[in-house]
């Protein structure tokens, strides 16, 4: 929780490239880390390339989080001062550092994540999809028909999770075959590319990357991840409203109103 805009505003131009704030109209108040009506600033994080949930369209961040988070914290005190990105690996370290109070990125709720962090109640539920090249030279149905193949996953995802724990760890994969990537972009690229077989990442951004790119999912592997907003350990007070709003968001038409916007009727 920011209460020194001003350590913010050093922070980031200090770092440069590494994270990038996008600051929402209106929303910088008299500074001192308030709304402008006293409410608490707060910012948050994401990983863009992660479509429908986060990516940049015409060099803005847009997305179902970047909507969907914006929604719930306008249902509370608190106000949302900007958002910052990292790569998805950089998230966690980036909240506990305080310098950012939210992760918005699609993030699955687990418990190892929930021994550094905690989460938000859940908001969307995604299983693991294993997407090939859509020329059909390679058509696996299973996890064991990866065995021996190039196979990509982003650095610290359930994604590579599922290839360590369900491939690598029974000894069907060796390491050498995984190749780990700082955004699912560079790996679904690299899979274009021919470079690599085939790629793990949640279903519903498979969905999205195979309706826009030459990829088809060959599978699906059930996971029963459910994405929730992280927040620092402790943080209980600004959890809650958080949320309390996601509850509002629910109960109104909003969070079905933003599930058509990107992910299309259903
Ligand atoms: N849901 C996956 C995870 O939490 C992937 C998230 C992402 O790549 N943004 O690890």
């Amino acid at each position: 929780m920011s209460d020194d805009g001003l350590s913010r505003r050093q922070y980031l131009s200090t770092v440069g490239g590494t994270a990038v704030t996008v600051s929402l109209a209106g929303c910088f108040g008299g500074g001192g880390g308030n709304g402008g009506d006293g409410s608490t600033e707060i910012t948050a994080g994401t990983a863009p390339g992660f479509p429908p949930f986060e990516m940049k369209q015409d060099g803005e961040l847009v997305g179902f989080d970047i909507d969907l988070l914006e929604a719930v914290v306008d249902e509370t005190d608190y106000t949302l001062a900007g958002w910052e990105e990292f790569e998805f690996k950089s998230l966690i370290p980036a909240l506990t550092n305080e310098n950012i109070d939210v992760v918005a990125a699609g993030m699955t709720i687990n418990d190892e994540r929930d021994e550094t962090i905690d989460f938000t109640d859940p908001y969307y539920s995604s299983n693991q999809a294993i997407v090939v090249r859509e020329d059909g030279d390679f058509s696996p149905t299973s996890l064991s028909d990866l065995s021996g193949r190039a196979i990509g996953a982003q650095k610290g995802t359930t994604g590579e999770s599922t290839i360590q724990s369900e491939l690598i760890e029974p000894g069907n994969l060796d390491e050498s075959n995984y190749n780990s990537y700082g955004n699912y972009v560079l790996a679904v690229e690299d899979l274009q590319n021919g470079n690599i077989d085939a790629v793990v990442i949640d279903e519903p951004v498979a969905q999205t990357f195979a309706a826009q790119r030459p990829v088809n999912i060959a599978f699906t592997y059930e996971t029963g991840e459910n994405f929730g907003f992280g927040v620092r350990d402790g943080d209980d007070e600004f959890t809650q409203a958080l949320n309390d709003g996601l509850s509002t968001v629910r109960d109104g038409s909003t969070y079905q109103d933003l599930t058509n916007k990107w992910f299309g009727q259903q």
